[in-house]
């Protein structure tokens, strides 16, 4: 069986004595085994991408895009197959593996932008004969630590935005999925990118642990679940990184009486039980407004019921396996959970069982209606195909849901009312909302990011805020001397 090894100034490294298990969640059966990496790997790793930064920080960023746009080249020729190493490994459909590379894709093509994106500012005469200008350079070794449920586009959030400003990269995948970042690094290699610049680094918590305590990492932008974005915050921060961590998600879609049924329910279909519910901007509650709720349990249960579940590589299949035995296990006991707290289970996917893949991480969809806030099955993430249907009397009381959650991630309002959709907007605390679309996803060119216990951190990813995650303002403030000598000044200086 073949190991899956680091990627180290622009080579695979031997593995250590630490391997883990990388699954096909299809057959449930050990695909491939990983090298967990500990502080020597991220030791070398952080080494390399230090030892590459003067040299990448000072090629002229134009330069730097013109890796980019041959890296975007590649990854657009070779989508088929990194999508086919993400079906693999996660478990989701192929058609939506080949939907997480092309909004990877679209970061590259943000990053092709870089020469107008760094351009600064400048004025003329702060003071007499003196002017001012300010620009952004790069931090130096930025690192990235990745969830499951994404191998390819969230790491693609983070490091064409990195590289492209000039810093170097060490990527600590997930140890789940870890095949899509070594195609990348293959890819970014052929486009030219110098050795060093971008880097991979398998592991678990030594891995990580290593990259937020080692002293020449300047970030660190993490993906994954609350608890450990919060450690990660506060360690990194402890270590005097930048850091920005983005968390879990509890997304509710609000149903009001006056919206289009038919749109709502695909819009839930799809949001709740497409990848399996193992997106952060998944939808998992549907709130149902005044007399909605019964209408739209009798449209959702057939369909859930009728749910095509199968392995990802399966043309046919609209749901996959859950990523691991031991989270198939989790989710369907959040299902036991919910029964023995009073909720009414309307479709049970615990069952499930395909011919073939018997021994595969398979939960077939489910639906519960009259849940309510009190229980644990909607206040915590479960991260699998459980819908969840709360009914609010009015519009307050379904924003206040929205609003008391700990999560911030994402939310969406179906209505055919301008005046309910811009109030939710403005009101709502969360920081992704869509208006009659379920999964907001900004596009690369803005930024991702949610708020309360969704993100800790200032900064969102990609779009500006990613620019400005990864470099750092200075600002200059010249003058040419004319000859004339005042003399010392020993007051602060004011622009005259
Ligand atoms: P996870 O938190 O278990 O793992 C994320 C990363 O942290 C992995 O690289 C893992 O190796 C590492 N890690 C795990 N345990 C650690 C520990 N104790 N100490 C240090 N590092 C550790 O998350 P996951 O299960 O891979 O991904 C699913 C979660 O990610 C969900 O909660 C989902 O909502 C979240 N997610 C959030 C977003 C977002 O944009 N907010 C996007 C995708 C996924």
């Amino acid at each position: 069986m073949d190991t899956i090894t680091h990627y180290i100034g622009g080579a695979k490294v031997s593995p250590g004595a630490r391997l883990g298990d990388v699954f096909n969640p299809a057959t449930g059966e050990v695909a491939h085994r990983v090298a967990l990496g500990g502080s020597a790997e991220i030791n070398a790793a952080v080494r390399a991408a230090a030892a590459a930064f003067p040299s990448w920080s000072a090629t002229p960023p134009l330069t730097r895009a013109r890796v980019m746009f041959k890296f975007r080249d590649l990854l657009e020729c070779r989508a088929g197959d990194l999508a086919a190493l993400i079906t693999a490994e996660h478990g989701k459909v192929l058609s939506d593996a080949l939907g997480e590379v092309t909004r990877g894709l679209e970061v590259v093509e943000f990053a092709c932008g870089i020469p107008h994106l760094l351009k600064g500012e400048f004025t003329e005469q702060v003071g007499r004969g003196i002017d001012s200008y300010a620009f952004r350079q790069p931090l130096g070794v930025c690192a990235g630590i990745t969830p499951f449920n994404f191998p390819a586009m969230v790491p693609m959030w983070m490091f064409p935005v990195a590289i492209a400003c000039g810093n170097t990269f060490v990527l600590k995948p997930s140890e789940r999925d870890p095949s899509a970042s070594m195609l990348i690094a293959e890819l970014f290699a052929e486009a030219g990118l110098p050795a060093g610049v971008f880097n991979v680094a398998h592991g678990d918590k030594a891995a990580v642990d290593a990259l937020l305590e080692h002293p020449q990492v300047a970030a660190i932008s993490f993906v994954g679940s609350t608890p450990i974005a919060q450690y990660i915050y506060a360690t990194a921060a402890a270590h005097g990184k930048r850091v920005q961590a983005l968390g879990g998600a509890k997304n509710h879609l609000i149903v009001m009486p006056d919206a289009d049924l038919a749109q709502a329910t695909d819009a839930l279909m799809g949001a709740g039980y497409g990848s399996a519910g193992e997106r952060c901007m998944a939808i998992s509650v549907a709130v149902a407004v005044g007399n909605v709720g019964d209408k739209l349990v009798e449209a959702l249960a057939p369909r859930v019921r009728g749910l095509k579940v199968g392995p990802g590589n399966d043309p046919e299949s609209e749901m996959g396996p859950l990523v691991t035995r031991q989270h198939r296990d989790k989710v369907a006991s959040y299902v036991d959970l919910g029964i023995a707290e009073g909720a009414k289970l309307i479709v049970d996917g615990r069952g499930l069982k395909l011919q073939g893949y018997e021994q595969g991480f398979f939960l077939g969809g489910c639906l519960f209606d009259h849940v309510t806030p009190t229980m644990r099955i909607y206040q915590e993430e479960i991260f699998g195909p459980v819908l969840a249907v709360v009914r609010a009397p009015d519009f307050e009381t379904a924003l206040t849901l929205v609003n008391d959650h700990e999560f911030g991630n994402g939310t969406a309002i179906f209505t055919r009312d301008g005046d309910a959709a811009r109030e939710f907007v403005s009101r709502a605390q969360i920081g992704m909302i869509g208006v009659n679309i379920p999964i907001p996803v900004p596009m690369a060119y803005h930024s991702f990011g949610g708020w309360k216990r969704s993100l800790f951190g200032d900064m969102a990813v990609h779009g500006m805020e990613g620019v400005r995650f990864y470099t750092h303002p200075k600002t200059v403030t010249a003058r040419w001397p004319t000859g004339i000598r005042s003399g010392a000044e020993f007051v602060m200086p004011t622009m005259k």
